[in-house]
C-alpha cells in the first residue's frame, strides 16, 4: 500500500504539548494528523494518506449514519525508556477487525495494510506518544465505516478506513482499585447468531443503557449474561472476566458471543507460562455466587487495554450482593507482567511488542 503524506500547517505547539501530555486523560485530545484509505468494489483500497486531523464532511444520507455498517479497534502504543515506540500485537488487532468486517458484511483490509496504517500515523505523530512514566500511552483508534451515499439496505459500494490518535493517561491514577459490577438481568449484549463477537459501534449504543443502570445502582461497570439462558457469564461493558480457583486452575468465559479480547488472549499465554492452566467454558452466575462464598473462587479480575487488568470488587444484583474475594496476589502479578512486556521493563518471551 503506497501511503502518500501532507504534513500539518498547525501542529499543536510543543509548550501546548507537554501540557495535554501531562494530564491527557481520555479521548479528548487528537493528534495532528489521520489515516484514511477509501474502498470501492473495483478499485479494492485505494488512495491511502496520512493528512492534518480535521473533520469529515459527510452526506446526510451517508449509509454508516442510518444502517451502523462500521468495525472498529481499540490498541496503544508504548514509549519506552530509551524513547522508541512500540505497539503491541497490532496484527492481532487486525486479526479481529478483518474478522469484525466480515460480520458486517464490510471488506477486510489486509493485515499488512492496517499495521502499516497504524506505524504510518504513529511515526508521523510520535512526538504525542507520551513518556514511559506512569502507565501513559497513545491510544490508536481504527474504524471502518459505509461511507456510500445511498439509502438502500444492503453492503456499502464505497467504504473508508481510518485511525486516528489521542494521547491517554493512566487508567487508574491513585493506584489499581477493584470494580465493582452491576449484574443486569432485564439487558444483554449479544445472542447467538449475534453480533457479539464483532467490535462493532452497534454493540456499545446497546450496552449504555444497561451500563447507565450500572452508574445508577452506585457500581463501575455492568456484567452481562447469556441471551438465552440469562444464566452464563459473559462479560462487562469494556472488558473480559477471569476467575481464579482455590486449586490455582483459571476460567474464563468461552468464546462465540463474547468480544476475544487481545488482553485476554494474552492472559491465557502469560498464564499458561505461570503455571496456571487457563480453561475457557461457561460459567454460570451461580457459581461465580456459589464459589466466591465458599472459598473456591479466590481471585476474579477483569481484562481489556484500558485498564490492562484490575480486581473485580463486590457484585451486586436486584435484592443481592456477591462480596470481593478475598484475594488479588494472582491479578496483579499477570498485570504487573503484561505492564512490564508493554512499556519494555520485561523480556518479550512471546514477540508480542511491535517496533513502529
Ligand atoms: N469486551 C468488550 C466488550 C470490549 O469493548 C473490550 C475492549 N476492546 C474488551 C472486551 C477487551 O478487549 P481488548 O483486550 O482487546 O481491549
Amino acid at each position: 500500500m503506497h501511503i502518500s503524506t501532507t504534513p500539518s500547517d498547525h501542529p499543536v505547539a510543543d509548550e501546548r504539548l507537554t501540557e495535554i501530555l501531562a494530564n491527557p486523560g481520555f479521548g479528548t485530545h487528537f493528534t495532528d494528523h489521520m489515516f484514511t484509505v477509501e474502498w470501492t468494489p473495483d478499485g479494492g483500497w485505494h488512495d491511502a494518506r496520512v493528512t492534518p486531523y480535521g473533520p469529515l464532511t459527510l452526506d446526510p444520507a451517508t449509509a454508516v449514519l442510518h444502517y451502523a455498517q462500521e468495525t472498529f479497534e481499540g490498541m496503544k502504543a508504548y514509549r519506552h525508556d530509551d524513547g522508541s515506540v512500540w505497539t503491541f500485537r497490532p496484527e492481532a488487532n487486525a486479526a479481529r477487525m478483518a474478522r469484525s468486517s466480515h460480520r458486517l458484511a464490510l471488506p477486510v483490509l489486509p493485515e499488512e495494510d492496517f499495521v502499516a496504517a497504524v506505524d504510518a500515523l504513529v511515526t508521523q505523530d510520535q512526538r504525542w506518544v507520551p513518556d514511559s512514566q506512569g502507565e501513559k500511552s497513545l491510544y490508536v483508534r481504527p474504524f471502518m465505516f459505509a461511507s456510500e451515499t445511498f439509502l438502500g439496505v444492503r453492503p456499502a459500494q464505497h467504504v473508508t478506513f481510518m485511525v486516528i490518535c489521542s494521547p491517554a493517561g493512566a487508567y487508574f491514577k491513585g493506584g489499581v482499585k477493584p470494580v465493582t459490577l452491576w449484574l443486569t438481568e432485564e439487558y444483554t449484549r449479544a445472542g447467538r447468531g449475534g453480533m457479539g463477537a464483532a467490535k462493532t459501534g452497534g454493540n456499545y449504543a446497546s450496552s449504555l443503557v444497561a451500563q447507565q443502570e450500572a452508574i445508577g445502582q452506585g457500581c463501575d461497570q455492568v456484567v452481562f449474561l447469556d441471551a438465552q439462558e440469562g444464566r452464563y457469564v459473559e462479560e462487562l461493558g469494556g472488558m473480559n472476566l477471569y476467575f481464579v480457583h482455590a486449586d490455582g486452575r483459571i476460567v474464563t468465559p468461552e468464546t462465540g458471543t463474547i468480544l476475544e479480547g487481545i488482553t485476554r488472549s494474552s492472559i491465557i499465554e502469560l498464564a499458561g507460562k505461570l503455571g496456571h492452566p487457563v480453561e475457557e467454558r461457561k460459567l454460570s452466575i451461580d457459581e461465580w455466587r456459589d464459589g466466591v462464598a465458599s472459598g473456591d473462587i479466590v481471585e476474579i479480575f477483569a481484562c481489556g487495554t484500558a485498564a490492562v487488568v484490575t480486581p473485580v470488587g463486590s457484585l451486586r444484583w436486584d435484592g443481592g450482593e456477591a462480596p470481593a474475594p478475598a484475594s488479588t496476589d494472582l491479578t496483579m502479578e499477570l498485570r504487573q507482567s503484561l505492564v512490564d512486556i508493554q512499556y519494555g521493563r520485561a523480556e518479550d518471551p512471546f514477540g508480542w511488542m511491535h517496533r513502529v
